[in-house]
């Protein structure tokens, strides 16, 4: 089995990361996205995927590591990140050989992620469609959602203490006087983390 694990920093992704790493023999490719927007968390994402990344790979196993961006600062609008998940996904299980699963941190909780999810798998089928065209990648990929059922909070108790503090879920981090960066704790996400 290899398995294509997009990752993000967040909470949900952490956990799904040590999940496979700790309880699968995969062999795992882990992707980051740096997703630069208006939003302005990119750096702050960076900062904790490098430092997941590290952690992860000295406690549990060794696995691959990438990274890509897409930068769309300029633009007003926000783009869907499902969407850019889906298409960055496709162009990294092309670049993985053997790769037949894309695993992602949904969870059951989230927004109408039924529908999301959905939606993210059509776009990705579309490329993977072009690509087998031209006779890449494994003819069948499944989706994989190995967190799916728990809690943030579940999520979290789960997690060492020390790999929570690490994690990054903040949409629209505050740079602090000393360049470091702090959580608004009014976005989406951080109203998701509260109480964990
Ligand atoms: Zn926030």
């Amino acid at each position: 089995m290899t398995t294509l694990a997009m990752f993000s920093g967040g909470l949900d992704s952490t956990a799904m990361l040590v999940k496979l790493l700790a309880e699968t023999k995969d062999e795992l490719r882990v992707h980051h996205i740096r997703m630069a927007n208006k939003e302005n968390r990119a750096e702050a994402e960076q900062a904790a995927v490098e430092r997941i990344v590290a952690w992860c790979r000295d406690r549990y196993r060794p696995f691959r590591y990438s990274e890509s961006a897409l930068d769309f600062t300029a633009l007003d609008a926000i783009p869907i990140d499902y969407l850019c998940i889906a298409f960055v996904a496709c162009q990294v299980a092309i670049d993985t050989p053997g790769c037949n699963r894309i695993a992602v941190a949904a969870l059951a909780r989230d927004t109408d992620i039924e529908n999301r999810s959905a939606r993210q798998r059509r776009v990705f089928e579309t490329l993977h469609e072009c690509y087998r065209a031209r006779k890449l990648g494994e003819p069948d990929v499944q989706w994989i959602y190995p967190v799916y059922h728990a809690t943030k909070a579940e999520l979290a108790a789960r997690l060492p203490r020390q790999l929570v503090d690490l994690t990054w879920s903040c949409r629209r981090p505050v740079r602090e006087s000393n360049g470091a960066f702090r959580a608004c704790g009014t976005c989406k996400a951080c109203l998701a983390r509260q109480g964990v």
